[in-house]
């Protein structure tokens, strides 16, 4: 659309032209629970979210509705314009434009640390082997973990686990990265060493929907954090804004829990 000029209200109607992420209207019901009520949230290209609020909230399923994991009951998202197919080839190729990482790492457990950053590239992006293989090692170098790409996922200590499973993400050239607690299961040691990962490609501007309960980088990475509750978006607000002054008494109460 370059060349044509919008005026804001029809780009406001639309997601503004730089909203990479667009959920508008986005339902979901478990049975009778109303897990996703009426979701409307745009991420622009380059922007960090950090996601808040409390346990059941709804923040997995929302983060899991963005690549499919989870299908909806209304609504649409779209990812850099494009809503995803609910099956079939070509929603695997656009899910991968999608990268997560999760609270447990799910790491294959019979392949060593460099196949499994290779894998993604060679089935879903037909990346050939040489190809493949260069861009794994230096993506596990870039997180810090390049001796240990013969070993198995077993042999290596939960954050290091979880940095594989980042570059193993990024591996697939992902327009955005969805973080769903990735720091939750790791021991209080290793905390840093995988956040410090996630603030570099916040620095080098990748698009990232977190949910963390780590207000320590929500503070210094986040460009908006977003607090949910029982299914909402209660409120949201750049991260200085919302710390000092929350409005809800929802997300007051739940600042005053963990702060
Ligand atoms: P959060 O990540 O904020 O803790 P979730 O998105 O995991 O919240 O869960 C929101 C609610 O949906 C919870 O009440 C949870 O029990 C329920 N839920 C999540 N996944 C399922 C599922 N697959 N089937 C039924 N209920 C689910
Ligand atoms: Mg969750």
């Amino acid at each position: 659309m370059s060349g044509v000029s919008v005026t804001k209200d029809v780009q406001d109607a639309a997601g503004a032209a730089d909203d990479l992420v667009v959920l508008s209207n986005v339902n979901k019901h478990f049975g009778a629970l109303h897990v996703l009520q009426n979701i409307d949230l745009s991420i622009a290209r380059g922007e960090v979210v950090v996601v808040i609020g409390p346990s059941g909230s709804g923040k997995s399923t929302l983060c899991r509705t963005i690549n499919r994991l989870e299908t909806i009951d209304s609504g649409t998202i779209t990812v850099d314009g494009k809503e995803l197919p609910s099956e079939g080839r070509e929603l695997a190729r656009l899910r991968a434009d999608v990268g997560m990482v999760f609270q447990s790492f799910n790491l294959f457990a019979h392949k060593t640390v460099l196949q499994n950053v290779m894998l993604g590239q060679l089935k879903v992006r037909k990346t050939d082997q040489a190809a493949a293989l260069e861009k794994a090692k230096s993506l596990l170098d870039r997180v810090g973990v390049g001796s240990q790409a013969d070993k198995y996922p077993a042999q290596l200590s939960g954050g290091q686990q979880q940095r594989v499973a980042i570059a193993r993400a990024l591996a697939m050239d992902p327009k955005v990265m969805l973080f769903d607690e990735p720091t939750s299961a790791l021991d209080p040691e290793m905390i840093n060493e995988v956040l410090e990962v996630m603030q570099q490609l916040a620095r080098e501007g990748m698009t990232m929907v977190v949910v963390t309960h780590e207000m320590g980088f929500a503070r210094s990475a986040a460009n908006r954090v977003v607090f949910m509750a029982d299914g909402k978006i209660v409120e949201e607000a750049a991260p200085e804004q919302f710390f000092a002054n929350p409005r809800s008494d929802r997300a007051k109460d739940f600042l005053s829990k963990i702060l």
